[in-house]
């Protein structure tokens, strides 16, 4: 189904929102805000109230969401962003909107929009602009999230089905439909390499522009599947021996004008300019850090680092490494100017998976990094070959303990945030250790 409006923006910074509402028949804003654990948190804002809200906040007590905060901390107001507005393609006299998070007069740290912001300002600063695309995969279930949704979906390899892909045209066409409204210039869907699974891809953009769609994508994908009586999950690894769930990041670092690409480097023959070395650099040093924030659930470490799955490979790395068009390391250099960063999964937070890049990348140019050297063998069958780099933390836990080692890129990502993410993703993971499995008693009770 096609949605017959036009929802871009003209001029993006002057957006009144009142005005807006005017104009397209809005009746209500969505307005919402990102926690720590990717929620997305929301008020419903009839037109009539809008424009204080715009000014001053929609009201939270973010103790209630997945914030390092009390009950007893004053509202936490989500100012909205005008320039992310989106009116609902699917419920057009609904306007959603993300919003950064200010207390007291102050923006919050920890909020995982202003982390990025505060990311980007920095990377400004050295004269830098980060651009990204990512991948999103995803599973269509039943509603309980038991199964897949499509019972003929049973090949071996199922990857690029064209009679799969053709099945689910209802779901897949009224998001494509949705983006291509939107001016997101999406560009190719398919179905991927696990039965059930699909991905939809866009064009790369800003950051942020990047963290907001994503955001929104997520939330589209998952209503449409649900007014369709389905399902989507982005969950690292629901099915054990499918592969799992990625969100692969494709980054490049351009000028502020965005109009100079600074890693593409026609001399080089690893498809990287000096500047995208150290970048990747950077990458390759705090990666066991960031990867607490790349991969943040107990469920993300059964993706990577996992056994071989039916379709004959995982697809997600358990290394260190990085390579050329080969995709079966951490990193991949697919051509110029551009690198593949595949460790990332559905459940990163779209705001912090872009601010740990930033902040690793960053990292990484200012102190001139090595990425040390290419591999180009087959991760999967030859990696315990390779006598460099070193192996992705085994759990959350490990990639907590990472994180919270490294002082460089904690100090970039902000203490305030750094503390309360490693603070409640402890607890996260305290929760799921104290859960006595069926696997122990069958494996212990007989000790
Ligand atoms: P893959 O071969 O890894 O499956 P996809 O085509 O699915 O690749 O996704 C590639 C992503 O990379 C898209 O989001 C695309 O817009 C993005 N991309 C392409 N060029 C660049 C670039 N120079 N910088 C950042 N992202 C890019
Ligand atoms: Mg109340
Ligand atoms: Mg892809
Ligand atoms: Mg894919
Ligand atoms: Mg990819």
């Amino acid at each position: 189904m096609g949605t017959a409006f036009d929802t871009k923006i003209e001029n993006k910074t002057t957006t009144d929102l009142a005005e807006f509402a005017r104009a397209r028949d809005v009746k209500y804003f969505m307005v919402t805000y990102t926690d720590l654990f990717g929620s997305q948190r929301a008020k419903l804002v009839p037109a009539r109230a809008i424009a204080d809200m715009q000014k001053d906040g929609a009201g939270f007590a973010g103790f209630a969401t997945w914030m390092n905060l009390t009950p007893a901390h004053p509202d936490m107001l989500a100012v909205p962003d005008p320039s992310s507005v989106i009116q609902l393609p699917w419920k057009p006299e609904v306007a959603w909107l993300a919003s950064d998070c200010v207390m007291e007069g102050k923006s919050v740290e920890q909020a995982p929009r202003n982390t990025l912001k505060r990311l980007i300002a920095e990377a400004a600063k050295e004269g830098l602009r980060v651009k990204t695309g990512i991948e999103p995969e995803f599973f269509l279930t039943t509603p309980d999230g038991k199964m897949i949704a499509d019972s003929y979906d049973t090949a071996t390899k199922p990857c690029y089905d064209q009679q799969a892909v053709m099945r689910r045209y209802d779901i897949i066409a009224e998001v494509a439909d949705a983006m291509l409204d939107l001016g997101w210039e999406p560009y190719q869907n398919d179905h991927e390499d696990a039965n059930g699974q699909f991905e939809m891809n866009w064009a790369y953009d800003d950051t942020l522009a990047t963290a907001d769609k994503y955001s929104f994508f997520k939330f589209m994908m998952k209503t449409v599947a649900e007014k369709h009586g389905l399902r989507a999950t982005f969950m690292p690894k629901p099915f054990p021996t499918r592969t799992g769930n990625g969100c692969h990041a494709h980054i490049s670092v351009w000028d502020l004008d965005g109009q100079v690409n600074m890693f593409a480097d026609r001399n080089s023959s690893d498809g990287l300019s000096e500047k995208g070395m150290h970048f990747l650099g950077g990458i390759i040093k705090h990666a066991p850090a960031l990867t607490a924030i790349t991969n943040p659930t107990v469920n993300s470490y059964k993706r990577i680092n996992a056994p071989r799955t039916t379709s004959g490979a995982t697809w997600a790395p358990n290394t260190v490494t990085w390579t050329g068009n080969n995709r079966t390391h951490m990193v991949r250099v697919p051509g110029p100017g551009r690198f593949e960063l595949r460790l990332p999964d559905g459940a990163a937070n779209p705001y912090l998976m872009q601010a740990v890049i930033i902040a690793a990348g960053l990292s990484g140019i200012r102190a001139k990094a090595d990425p040390g050297p290419r591999s180009d063998i087959d991760m999967y069958k030859d990696g315990h070959t390779v006598t460099h780099g070193s192996k992705l933390p085994l759990n959350l836990l490990d990639a907590l303990r990472e994180l919270d080692k490294d002082t460089e890129l904690k100090g970039l990502m902000g203490e305030e945030f750094t503390s309360g993410f490693i603070k409640l993703k402890t607890q996260e993971w305290n929760s799921y250790a104290s859960q006595l499995t069926q696997w122990e008693l069958d494996n212990t009770l007989d000790c």
